[in-house]
C-alpha cells in the first residue's frame, strides 16, 4: 500500500467521522485489511451514532445518523423511507420510526447502491419494508461490488436485501397525500442514482450527486464521473425552487442557491482540469498545479481533499 492510498482512506474516514479512530494507530498496511477495516470501522460507528430526527415537513422528517441522510414519511399508507444506512443502525433507526407514527412499515427506497445508504436493507425488509430502486442498484446488490477510490471489495447482499421492485427512468408513487416522483439520473456519482421528490411537501431527496458544503466522492468503480455529476446536480436544480427543503446524500439540508453554488464548484473545476488535461499534463501533474486552489477554502474541509478530487475529475473527464 502506497501513502496516497493511506491518505485517501485517511480523508474519508475523516469525512465519515472516524477521525479518533483513525487518530488511534497506524493504519495497517495491506489494503486488505483496509478494505476489511472501513466497512467494519464504520459499522461500529454506525452502531453507536445516534439518530437525529428533523421535521421537514407535516409528515416526512430527515434522519442522520453515521451513513448517508434518511428521510421517512408517515401516514396511513405506512411508512415510506429512504436510505437504510449501516446495518448496526437499524435498531436506532427502527425506534426513531416508532417514535414518530404507529404507522405499518411500507417502502424502503434506496437512492442509490453505496454501502452507507443500503447495508441495513436486511433488517429493514424484515421489519417489513418493500425494497425499491433502479435497477442498477439491485444488479449492483446482488453481485459482488468493489470501490476502487477506497479499496474496498463488497460481497453480494443476501436476497432479503436486494430491491424487489425497479425501474429503470422514472417511476411514481402516489402515498400518504403526495406525490413522489423518483427520476434515475445518468451516471454521476454512480450509475444507480436517483432523485426522490415529494411534490405537495416540496421536499427533495438528491442522493450522493450532492454532498453539500464538500467536494464530493464520484465512484469511478460503478460509472461515476464528473460530468455526469454536473448534469445531475443541473437536473436536480429543475425540480426544485426556492422553498424546496433539498437533502443531500451527506452534509446538512439544503437550499436550492447552496445547489446552484455547488453545481458551479464543479462546473468551475471541471473547466480547468480539463484544460490541463487537454494540454498533454499528466495526472500527477494537474494534482500539483492545484486548479482547485482558490476554491479549497470553502469545499476542500471534507472527506474528499483537493488533491483527491481533482484526481478523480481529471481521470472521469471527457476532453
Ligand atoms: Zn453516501
Ligand atoms: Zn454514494
Amino acid at each position: 500500500m502506497n501513502i496516497g492510498i493511506q491518505a485517501d482512506r485517511r480523508s474519508f474516514l475523516r469525512m465519515a467521522g472516524v477521525t479518533a479512530l483513525a487518530a488511534a494507530g497506524p493504519l495497517p498496511t495491506m489494503a486488505q485489511a483496509a478494505q476489511q477495516d472501513f466497512v467494519a470501522n464504520s459499522r461500529a460507528q454506525a452502531a453507536k451514532t445516534p439518530i437525529r430526527v428533523t421535521q421537514l415537513a407535516a409528515n416526512i422528517h430527515l434522519l442522520q445518523g453515521y451513513g448517508g441522510n434518511m428521510a421517512v414519511q408517515t401516514g396511513t399508507d405506512g411508512k415510506l423511507l429512504i436510505d437504510s444506512s449501516y446495518m448496526p443502525a437499524a435498531p436506532r433507526i427502527l425506534a426513531a420510526l416508532e417514535a414518530l407514527s404507529k404507522d405499518p412499515a411500507s417502502t424502503l427506497i434506496n437512492s442509490h447502491w453505496h454501502v452507507d445508504h443500503v447495508d441495513g436493507n436486511r433488517p429493514m425488509h424484515e421489519a417489513g419494508f418493500q425494497i425499491l430502486a433502479h435497477t442498477k442498484t439491485r444488479e449492483r446488490l446482488s453481485t459482488p461490488q468493489t470501490m476502487k477510490l477506497l479499496h474496498i471489495s463488497l460481497p453480494a447482499y443476501p436476497r432479503a436485501a436486494w430491491p424487489m421492485t425497479t425501474f429503470e427512468e422514472s417511476m411514481t408513487l402516489w402515498r400518504n397525500g403526495d406525490r413522489i416522483r423518483m427520476a434515475h439520473y445518468a451516471p454521476a456519482h454512480t450509475d444507480t442514482d436517483i432523485s426522490i421528490h415529494f411534490e405537495h411537501a416540496n421536499v427533495l431527496h438528491v442522493a450522493d450527486i450532492w454532498f453539500n458544503g464538500f467536494y464530493p466522492l464520484i465512484d469511478e468503480s460503478s460509472g461515476g464521473n464528473i460530468d455526469g455529476m454536473i448534469h445531475a446536480s443541473a437536473q436536480a436544480l429543475t425540480l426544485a425552487d426556492d422553498q424546496t427543503k433539498i437533502i443531500p446524500g451527506h452534509g446538512p439540508l439544503g437550499t436550492r442557491q447552496q445547489l446552484v453554488e455547488y453545481h458551479e464548484m464543479l462546473a468551475t473545476v471541471r473547466e480547468s482540469v480539463a484544460k490541463l488535461k487537454k494540454s498533454g499534463v499528466s495526472e500527477q501533474e494537474a494534482i500539483a498545479r492545484k486548479p482547485t486552489a482558490t476554491l479549497d477554502a470553502k469545499w476542500g474541509k471534507g472527506g474528499m481533499t483537493p488533491d483527491v478530487f481533482t484526481g478523480i475529475v481529471y481521470r472521469t473527464v471527457n476532453v
